[in-house]
């Protein structure tokens, strides 16, 4: 039994999800003909309360089609300097959008508005304008941290006062929605822009939507088009997206669960120095000095529980709906076993 816990992108697709796909009825979505397609959109943008949506094939596309569709050249995007949309994104913001980022050093990856506020550009011609602002719930390189509705709504109110758009990372935002006291329609009130991971926790192989206005999605279906993200007869994975709506958001709190046992198995352990707090399906520890990471790493990888290097001494391990329950009492037992 090999347990692969270095992302919840790994999932395959469940027997009942592959039904789903194989039944599709399908259609040229270029030519916006995919009725599978037509009905994924229109669930995500109803689940969010926003009039439109488009599915794309990646969280980095839907994510970079938001940034471009929120700006103009030459400008600035205000974002945390562990965000995804910076740090992982191969430098679209620049090559994509021509805009330059200005980085903010947030909370494990949350921002405050008074901290976007003193960072928003004064109207100089030295400085690029402040166009946009990007935030990320739950905050992966944070460590699954999860935003107060209250700070979101504080931002959405400067964003709409300084004449800035507002858009938000959502990858996971469905393991934010599930732990936290706000729901998807809270969300969808707030932000302009809403992109959405369908292959993360929600267990599909491929796809993502982004959610916005009937124009906003109606300028991003040129900008997909632009990007080479027009995709043919794409109802058979978008079946497995609707699939993971309707079945798979309220289950997140199990792998929400099982995270937090394996952080607090983490605790005891001789080799561990720290775990950072456990907040959804993100576990981030600290191996001790003494040892290096990488040999933990390698050493769980021979007992069959693969993982991945986080940062420096940092491991992360994230939990998923392939993680079964005999997995977890494994896990525990080969992370103990290291001891
Ligand atoms: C995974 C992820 C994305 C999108 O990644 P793709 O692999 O391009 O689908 C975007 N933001 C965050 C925070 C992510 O974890």
């Amino acid at each position: 039994m090999i347990i692969d816990l270095r992302s919840d992108t790994v999932t395959i697709p469940t027997t009942e999800m592959k039904e789903a796909m194989f039944n599709a009825k399908v259609g040229d979505d270029v030519f916006e003909d995919d009725e599978t397609v037509n009905n994924l959109e229109a669930l995500g943008a109803t689940l969010f309360g926003k009039e439109a949506a488009i599915y794309c094939p990646s969280g980095t596309m839907t994510n970079q089609i938001a940034i471009k569709l929120n700006t103009n050249s030459p400008g600035e995007i205000i974002c945390d300097e562990l965000s995804h949309v910076y740090k992982y994104e191969g430098g679209g913001i620049g090559f994509n959008s021509g805009l330059a980022s200005k980085l903010l050093k947030g909370n494990n990856g949350r921002l405050t508005a008074a901290q976007i506020e003193a960072a928003i550009n004064p109207d100089d011609v030295h400085f690029p304008e402040t166009q946009l602002v990007s935030l990320e719930n739950t905050c992966n390189k944070g460590g699954g941290t999860i935003y107060e509705l209250e700070e979101i709504k504080k931002i959405k109110r400067l964003c709409a006062d300084k004449n800035l758009k507002l858009h938000l990372d959502g990858a996971r935002v469905f393991n934010a929605i599930v732990e936290a006291d706000y729901s998807a329609k809270d969300i969808g009130a707030v932000f302009d822009t809403i992109s959405v991971c369908l292959s993360k926790g929600l267990g599909a192989p491929v796809g993502s939507l982004l959610l916005g206005t009937t124009t906003d999605i109606k300028k991003a279906r040129r900008i997909r088009k632009l990007f080479g993200g027009g995709m043919r007869q794409a109802g058979y994975i978008a079946a497995a997206g609707i699939y993971g709506l309707e079945n798979n958001i309220e289950r997140l709190k199990e792998d929400h669960h099982k995270a937090k046992e394996l952080g607090s198995t983490l605790e005891g352990l001789s080799y561990v120095k720290k775990v950072l707090p456990v907040f959804t399906n993100i576990v981030v520890f600290e191996v001790v000095d003494a040892i290096d990471y990488t040999t933990i790493i390698t050493k769980l990888e021979k007992k069959n529980l693969r993982c991945v290097a986080f940062g420096p001494q940092q491991i992360r391990l994230v939990t998923h709906l392939n993680y079964t329950d005999d997995m977890h009492v494994e896990a525990i037992n080969i992370l103990n076993s290291l001891s």
